[in-house]
């Protein structure tokens, strides 16, 4: 509960495991897939409240159809194919201002995924996706679910930092968003979770208020998309984490998980 309640400040990574702290057992009802229940646990969130601004779309393209399944040993070597199908890409004007192409990470054959709107400073220094202030608040969402980080796979729409951390233009995000979707095709997983409004525009194919797609399961990719707050809003609004909570209490519905407690 505390994670929801208190306003989040410098000292969170160093409160973690004591916001999510000991309170009761997630169970994983539904077998087959490579999320492992986390011992103790309990919280909640919520997110948003404003919208970040996205352009009206020069053609939001619908995500293509999904891929057929994937063996799960076979996802690890799928992502691999990617990342260097990717290379040293100049595919978008991003690529001048970054320091490293910030490719995702996680579990090949996670159940859960999370997806985010671009690498800031901390994730183009260290080559990874939400490692910042915004991803220490994200561990305690997941810790919240009572999962782990590395039992989820993280990627973002686009991944080269945009200068000053801008929103994504739309060609940009829809030049490097099919590299996503390949990956959401690679891990196959059951449960998608749109980290804020950009996410689930590029997500959904369409650029529509945030508040209307919350709440809510969508279908994508034979996955179920959840779509929820950025935790660098909430960062800004604490207030928010409630309903980024009730947002996470769906997502583990879908994915079989039961609440430890409100
Ligand atoms: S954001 Fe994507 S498409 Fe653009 S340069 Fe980086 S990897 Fe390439």
């Amino acid at each position: 509960m505390e994670l929801y309640r208190r306003p989040v400040d410098s000292a969170e990574a160093e409160a973690a495991e004591d916001e999510v702290g000991a309170a009761g057992q997630p169970v994983m009802a539904a077998a087959g897939g490579a999320v492992a229940p986390q011992s103790a646990s309990a919280a909640q969130s919520s997110f948003f409240g404003e919208e970040p601004t996205i352009k009206a779309g020069k053609g939001m393209v619908a995500a293509p159809p999904a891929a057929a399944a994937m063996p799960a040993d076979e996802r690890a070597e799928a992502l691999r194919a990617i990342r260097e199908d990717i290379g040293d890409c100049t595919r978008c004007a991003l690529h001048k201002g970054r320091n490293t192409i910030v490719f995702g990470t996680g579990n090949p054959a996670a159940r859960l995924m999370f997806v985010g709107e671009g690498p800031g400073a901390d994730e183009d220094a260290q080559g990874l996706p939400f490692v910042g202030r915004a991803g220490q608040l994200l561990n305690n969402m997941i810790a919240a679910m009572g999962l782990k980080r590395e039992d989820c796979y993280i990627a973002n729409i686009v991944k080269c930092r945009p200068p000053g951390n801008r929103t994504p233009e739309p060609d940009e995000a829809h030049t490097c968003s099919p590299f996503l979707f390949r990956q959401i095709d690679a891990v196959r997983p059951q449960v998608l979770v749109a980290l804020g409004a950009t996410a689930a525009t590029y997500l959904l194919g369409a650029r529509q208020p945030l508040a209307g797609l919350r709440g809510r399961v969508h279908a994508f990719r034979g996955a179920s998309l959840i779509v929820t707050y950025h935790p660098a809003f909430l960062l800004r609004d604490p207030r928010q984490k409630k309903e980024a909570w009730a947002d996470l209490q769906i997502a583990m519905k879908e994915l079989g998980l039961k609440k430890s407690r409100d």
